[in-house]
């Protein structure tokens, strides 16, 4: 999405990725976990900054920019932008500017939504006219998870997460609170974790034959591994069941762990009921924002 573009500067949002669910399956001989995914896309997310320059150079500003450990370039909004070029697309030496809002290592797909939104630029910018199954089979050379952040509405993912199809769930959600218990999660620790118990029963289906209702309703499978290394998420998550008023979206369980976490989220039909509880979950201590997703439905 663009915000703002003169001849010379261009701002971009990369929207936070909040994983509705996710549902880990059986890991494959390359050391990747099958996965199946609802995904969706806020409004809240870092902003980008682009701008035609002498050298590439790379600023981080925000609150959480002196969380991202990677140096500039194996950032990956510079890996992104070598892809292109190695690809043989003309790019000229850019300055860009991150300004970080997603917690890095959130389970928010914050670095991720960061490489897709510069693929998404730099084709927009330099009129490049890549489709989309270019920029996604160019995105996965990024990161497993950069594909699916060039959607900006509610998607399936599948395979390892390459494969992305955009949905429109039937029981979608509009308002989001997003929180963090204000550490960073490694995903390796939990995926680690999630190894060491034997898959659940109802795990052995193929997660190809998962209905989107089904998806939804089965929560994230990381959840529990993630409590069991990290009971800090345990107490969010307890948190907020406690404060949000069980009857706001039925059917659907709706305070969850995002991703690999350390991220969670509750859902709203009500913009101001989400403001309200984003304001009780700041004053429990927590970095939390209340935002909209996106959708073209
Ligand atoms: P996911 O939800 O896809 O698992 P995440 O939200 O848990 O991702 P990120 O915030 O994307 O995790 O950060 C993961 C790692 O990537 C961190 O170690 C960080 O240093 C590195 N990184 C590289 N580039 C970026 C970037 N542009 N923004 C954030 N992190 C970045």
């Amino acid at each position: 999405m663009t915000i703002s573009s003169s001849s010379k500067i261009h701002t971009y949002i990369a929207p936070a990725k909040v994983n509705l669910s996710l549902q880990i399956g059986n890991k494959r001989a390359d050391g990747y976990h099958e996965l199946a995914s609802i995904v969706g896309f806020t409004e809240f997310g870092d902003y980008l900054t682009l701008e035609i320059s002498n050298a590439d150079q790379l600023r981080l500003l925000g609150m959480f920019s002196t969380n991202i450990t990677t140096p500039t370039s194996k950032n990956l909004v510079m890996r992104a932008i070598h892809t292109l070029r190695n690809h043989n697309f003309d790019i000229p030496p850019l300055k860009i500017t991150i300004d970080k809002q997603i917690p890095v290592g959130g389970g928010l797909g914050g670095g991720s939504s960061d490489a897709a939104t510069i693929f998404l630029a730099l084709n927009d910018i330099f009129d490049l006219n890549l489709t989309k199954s270019y920029l996604e089979n160019i995105a996965l050379q990024v990161g497993a998870d950069v594909p699916v952040c060039l959607n900006r509405d509610f998607v399936t993912m599948r395979g390892i997460g390459e494969r992305v199809t955009v949905i429109s769930p039937s029981a979608k959600p509009k308002y989001v609170v997003l929180t963090n218990p204000n550490f960073i999660m490694s995903t390796n620790t939990v995926f680690e974790e999630f190894d060491k118990e034997p898959l659940e029963s109802i795990l052995k289906r193929p997660l190809e034959n998962w209905s989107i209702e089904q998806l939804l309703a089965g929560g994230n499978s990381l959840e529990k591994p993630a409590i069991k290394i990290y009971p800090q998420i345990g107490i969010l998550l307890s948190t907020m069941k406690a404060l949000y008023s069980s009857n706001e979206r039925e059917g659907l369980s709706s305070v969850r762990m995002s991703g690999s976490g350390a991220g969670c989220f509750a859902l709203f039909d009500d913009a101001e009921k989400a403001n309200m509880f984003c304001r009780k979950i700041q004053g429990a201590g927590y970095w939390a924002v209340s935002t909209k997703f996106i959708s073209n439905f």
